[in-house]
């Protein structure tokens, strides 16, 4: 079982808070979409005897690319690989993009699940975060899409917005709701340097929610999705009962996946491979046989931390027999420590073997897993 992510780097426009590696310039479109090909191509041996249980097309914008190259990008991934009759199929998508014929077409030619960008159901925040779609765009498209045939559909909301309050952040979960789709991440506003809402914060432009205000949209989000059946199955995601973003959770699950485009990551259990977050690079070193992206043997240290921490993000959890017997004793013994001092703070649950976060443990995700971490051999 493994899975392939491709990375479209372009984007109509640049949002104010988005760190992904992306280009405004169209120009290079044709010349990296051959040089996905190739890719695609010349990998193929990297996953020859895997099935691909999971194709996820993300960037970037995917919907930027015109219907015949995005049939031409499955058809390539098709002809080299093993793709298992029932593999989920994602495409990233914005809905300024979309129209009935484009939704219709793009299911016509096999992708069966959607993620839509749509971060907030406010236009005040839709413009303060430099979208390029409306509200009204964005609920058209979902409706779009279900009429299309797309009975798998997610969205992305951001919380945590500057000026946000919890009437405005409820509202919007409200209307995802109501929209009735399958799946729903949503994301706490991060700041990251090189964007320009961090530039805006640190010329005072800009002020951070406070902290207890982010906590109190996340725990809102948690118990509006609750009540609406859904299952909150990793920190960030909730799904309609069973319909977890297969893709994502074969990270979290730490399946082999193959990373293609400039910026895509590669994970094969034993390494991880990153490529060059440049096109010009990417482009010249496929083009020219040359190296475009660096690899790293995975230490017992860094399998030990990547375990921690995608299992304690989601329901799945840690498994105690695996620390047990998939790494040294000192790894064990510090992760019983680590354990017991949660456990008994009731910030994490422990049953049938299995360590997972509790609600109150959700809330201090990011220290409880830097205390599982290893940072120093131990
Ligand atoms: S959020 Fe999406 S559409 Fe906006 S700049 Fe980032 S990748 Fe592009």
């Amino acid at each position: 079982m493994a899975g392939i992510y491709i990375h479209i780097p372009f984007c109509r426009k640049r949002c104010h808070y988005c760190d992904f590696f992306k280009s405004t310039d169209l120009t290079q479109k044709a010349r990296l979409l051959a040089g996905l090909k190739n890719e695609l191509e010349s990998r193929a041996p990297e996953l020859n005897s895997e099935e691909i249980n999971t194709i996820y097309l993300g960037g970037g914008t995917p919907s930027v690319l015109l219907m015949d190259e995005l049939k031409d990008l499955l058809s390539t991934i098709r002809q080299n690989y093993k793709v298992s009759i029932d593999a989920e199929i994602t495409m990233e998508a914005n809905p300024d993009d979309l129209s009935q014929a484009i939704l219709s077409a793009i299911h016509g030619i096999g992708f069966n699940r959607l993620s839509m960008g749509i971060q907030s159901f406010a236009e005040s925040d839709l413009k303060l975060m430099n979208r390029r779609h409306g509200v009204m765009q964005a609920i058209q498209s979902v409706k779009w899409a279900k009429k299309a045939g797309f009975s798998n559909i997610s969205i992305d909301l951001i919380y945590g917005l500057p000026n946000q309050t919890l009437e405005e952040w409820e509202r919007n979960v409200g209307i995802a709701v109501e929209l009735d789709i399958q799946h729903i991440s949503a994301y706490n506003l991060t700041y990251h340097e090189g964007t320009v809402f961090y530039d805006q914060l640190k010329k005072g432009v800009l002020k951070e929610l406070p902290d207890e205000l982010s906590l109190q949209q996340f725990e809102v989000l948690i118990r509006i999705l609750k009540e609406a059946g859904f299952e909150h199955y990793e920190i960030s995601n909730f799904c309609k009962p069973g319909l977890y973003s297969q893709h994502n959770s074969s990270y979290w699950k730490s399946k082999k996946y193959l990373g293609i485009g400039p910026s895509a990551h590669s994970f094969d259990i034993n390494s991880r491979r990153w490529n060059v977050s440049s096109i010009a690079k990417y482009l010249q070193g496929l083009e020219n046989n040359e190296p475009y992206f660096e690899t790293e043997i995975l230490s017992e240290q860094d399998s030990y931390n990547d375990y921690i921490i995608t299992g304690l993000r989601t329901i799945w959890g840690i498994s105690e027999e695996f620390i047990k017997t998939e790494f040294s004793a000192q790894y064990f013994i510090h992760f019983q420590k680590v354990s017991k001092k949660y456990v008994q703070s009731g910030h994490v649950i422990y049953s049938s073997g299995k360590l997972t976060l509790s609600q109150d443990g959700l809330f201090i995700s990011d220290k409880i897993m830097a205390d599982f971490m290893v940072v120093e051999s131990c």
